[in-house]
């Protein structure tokens, strides 16, 4: 088993992942939602420092865990080795404890970190002048 804050931090990652495939799609119909485990698994070792010199297979079981517990969230579906996101995520950051969070449109705003539903845009949209 893996301590708890292994798997949420690893789920902070996936949902950043998730994130920034989709970022600069503003439409809905053209939201990337298809992927599948072991992409995952290779882009995360790819493009994060922080799993640069993690295993193959530790990060397939990090992802099967954090995956399981998504799916019951009603996040994403999982169907054998293809992951399908429900939507996109929104980026927004707590205004109390500054924890950026995640979010996608089937969850509530909620801070995953102290649950205050005192959520802003990140980063903070300029005022049109
Ligand atoms: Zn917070």
């Amino acid at each position: 088993m893996y301590p708890e804050i292994k798997v949420k931090e690893f789920e902070w990652y996936l949902r950043d992942l998730f994130f920034r495939i989709n970022k600069n799609n503003n439409n809905d119909k053209e939201l990337i939602k298809d992927f599948r485990k072991d992409e995952i698994a290779n882009f995360l070792i790819k493009n994060y420092l922080r799993y640069r010199d993690y295993e193959f297979d530790e990060i397939s079981n990090l992802l099967n865990i954090v995956l399981e517990d998504m799916q019951k969230n009603n996040i994403l579906i999982i169907d054998n080795e293809l992951i399908k996101i429900h939507s996109k995520f929104n980026r927004k950051q707590c205004t109390k404890c500054y924890y950026i969070n995640y979010l996608s449109l089937n969850e509530g705003i909620c801070c995953r970190r102290c649950h205050s539903n005192n959520l802003q845009e990140f980063p903070k949209k300029k005022n049109m002048q």
